[in-house]
């Protein structure tokens, strides 16, 4: 199974993505975690991606791209992945395609993850993350447990002012991979609203 999410921030597509992973036992490929690794390792593309993360801007394609052309190439992979994050502009996604036609596999389906932008912001500022166990919880709608709450963290961009950064990028560079995708006929529109259990359903039933 090889499956894109694509979503505004904060839309849940780590918290899903970490389900769907583990029911089709496929890597959860994302390119926001790889990219939060690399700026803690403090590694070169570290050093790069750090700026523009923080500004909630894109990093450059180049850099994406070969980032996830490695990736895909490594041998878990090859019996399919999860991107999570990637691709997030029409460069990005051309480049997929060329990558995938290259070891002649192609995509099962891309989910977008509809949330709309009212919503978007309670959600990031809220959002807290286990860095123990990657757990992500929300301080008011899925508050983390009392043992895990004096150690959760916040993400250095999911503040408000680099939020609507994020969710502007997301309309003008991301949102114009909906039609790109329809087109290719593997897009499916989730409602990502609700509870994490009600969407997880919803997304089992667009996967058929
Ligand atoms: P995420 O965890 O997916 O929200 O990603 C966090 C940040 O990493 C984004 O706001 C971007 O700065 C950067 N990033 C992640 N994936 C990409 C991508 N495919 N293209 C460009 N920048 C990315």
């Amino acid at each position: 199974m090889r499956l894109i999410f694509i979503g505004p921030p904060g839309a849940g597509k780590g918290t899903q993505a970490a389900r769907i992973v583990e029911r089709f036992e496929i890597p959860h490929i994302s390119t926001g975690d790889m990219l939060r690794a690399a700026v803690k390792a403090g590694t070169p593309l570290g050093k790069l991606a750090d700026i523009a993360m923080k500004a909630g801007q894109l990093v450059t394609d180049d850099l994406m791209i070969g980032l996830v052309q490695e990736r895909i190439g490594q041998d878990d992979a090859k019996k399919g992945f999860l991107l999570d994050g990637f691709p997030r502009t029409v460069p990005q996604a051309d480049a997929l395609q060329t990558a995938l036609a290259s070891h002649n596999v192609a995509l099962d389906a891309v989910l977008v993850l509809e949330v709309q932008d009212d919503l978007i912001v309670d959600r990031i500022t809220g959002r807290r993350t286990d860095p123990e166990t990657g757990a992500i919880y929300h301080m008011t709608f899925n508050p983390p447990p009392a043992d895990v709450a004096g150690r959760v963290t916040q993400r250095k961009d999911d503040t408000e002012e680099a939020c609507r950064a994020r969710l502007e990028s997301y309309h003008r560079q991301t949102s114009p991979l909906v039609p790109f995708y329809e087109g290719l006929g593997l897009l499916k529109r989730v409602d990502g609203v609700g509870k994490p259990d009600d969407v997880t359903a919803r997304i089992q039933t667009a996967l058929g």
